[in-house]
């Protein structure tokens, strides 16, 4: 499972000039459609090939990295069917090196100085590791799922009635039976609760989902300590018995996708709700002067699209046409895109990156302080022209 950790380490590299390749390649879930991997790779290369004003010769994947990628999935994508796969490659600094991730994403090839690191980090975000309870008044089955990754614990049975029990009782007796039997699933839900509880404690907090039948879910759930409450995303109606894991996987996958997708829409309104105090901007050149004074903590960027643009060798000015700073274009230098700069300029400086499908204004921030109206005004003629 990919970490921010392996982000920072690959934020790392770099190299003298646009030649490290970041490939993002969808493998096909049937192993027939293998044969056609290697081609399919060739055209992703041909979207990251560039001549244009401020690139110094034509940029084109190199034939090595060309044979490192084919070689990376010739010999390891049967392991990745269904899979998202990064493949970064740059000969110069020997590096070939394969990261399946845990979501589908959108294919890409990028040739840049670095490796291109959004959509691992649109990964790491939208696609977290969560935990899946599903329960019914005697059993529970707690599931670990990252990506296509699923381990599964099954508790011990819950203490029972014995079935003798049961025979002849009726009216006040009967009552009483169905007390016990409420009782007993109250002490099994707690039980189950204080397990997970610990699991969050011992791993860290991750999403919850909880699976059952219509008329356990809300009673589990009214036992559930306060704070793995908040860790609750959802849940799905299900007969327990009839599951398999990766049945879970499936229906828990989509409570996570409505809930990945709430929270988009929760932060996109928190935003909008600021109050107009110089301290929210949207739209990439606002975003780009912002990010050029350091100014930014929060950064809401989209999952998909490239924005080409340039950066300025020696101040660092990231801009769309090339005179973004008193160096002038002759100090420009082509990007692939300037979405990717911002967000690794915002990740240097502290700042906290949220990947949404369609964040307000295409691009927006949320400053540390009010920018003075001079540079909001500059960024501002940017964005006309
Ligand atoms: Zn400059």
């Amino acid at each position: 499972m990919i970490s921010r950790a392996e982000v920072d380490k690959l934020l790392e590299m770099r190299a003298a000039g646009p030649t490290l390749l970041s490939l993002y390649v969808q493998v096909p879930l049937d192993p027939a459609g293998l044969r056609g991997l290697p081609a399919h790779a060739g055209e992703l290369f041909a979207l990251a090939a560039r001549d244009s004003p401020g690139i110094p010769a034509a940029v084109r994947v190199g034939a090595a990295d060309a044979r490192a990628v084919r070689g990376l999935l010739a010999s390891r994508a049967r392991d990745w069917l269904g899979r998202t796969v990064a493949v970064f490659a740059c000969a110069e600094l020997g590096l070939a090196e394969a990261i399946p991730l845990p979501c589908q994403l959108q294919e890409r090839a990028v040739l840049a100085a670095r490796p291109h690191v959004r959509p691992l980090l649109a990964a790491i975000q939208r696609c977290p590791p969560y935990r899946v309870a599903v329960i019914n008044r005697r059993h529970a089955w707690l599931f670990s799922i990252a990506g296509t990754e699923i381990s599964t614990a099954v508790l011990p049975p819950a203490e029972g009635m014995r079935s003798h029990g049961f025979s002849g009782w009726y009216g006040l007796q009967a009552h009483r039976v169905n007390e016990r039997v409420i009782q007993l699933a109250r002490h099994h839900y707690q039980d189950t609760a204080t397990l997970l509880d610990r699991a969050a404690r011992a791993s860290g907090a991750e999403p919850l989902v909880i699976g059952g039948h219509q008329d356990t879910i809300p009673q589990f759930l009214a036992l559930l300590p306060p704070g793995l409450r908040d860790q609750f995303a959802g849940s799905f109606v299900a007969d327990p018995d009839t599951l398999t894991p990766a049945k879970v996987r499936d229906l828990a996958g989509r409570v996570i996708q409505d809930w990945q997708n709430l929270q988009d829409q929760r932060m996109a309104e928190e935003f909008l709700r600021e109050p107009p105090d110089g301290r929210t901007v949207t739209g990439l050149s606002a975003c780009l002067a912002a990010a050029g004074k350091h100014a930014i903590h929060l950064l809401l960027v989209p999952a998909g699209g490239l924005v080409p643009g340039y950066a300025c060798r020696r101040c660092g000015a990231l801009s769309s046409t090339g005179d973004g700073c008193p160096h002038g274009a002759a100090e420009s230098l082509a990007v692939p895109d300037l979405i990717e700069e911002v967000t690794v300029s915002v990740l240097g400086d502290g700042g906290q990156i949220e990947t949404l499908l369609d964040p307000p204004g295409g691009i927006a921030a949320r400053l540390r302080y009010a920018l003075p109206l001079r540079a909001t005004r500059l960024a501002w003629a940017g964005r006309a022209t």
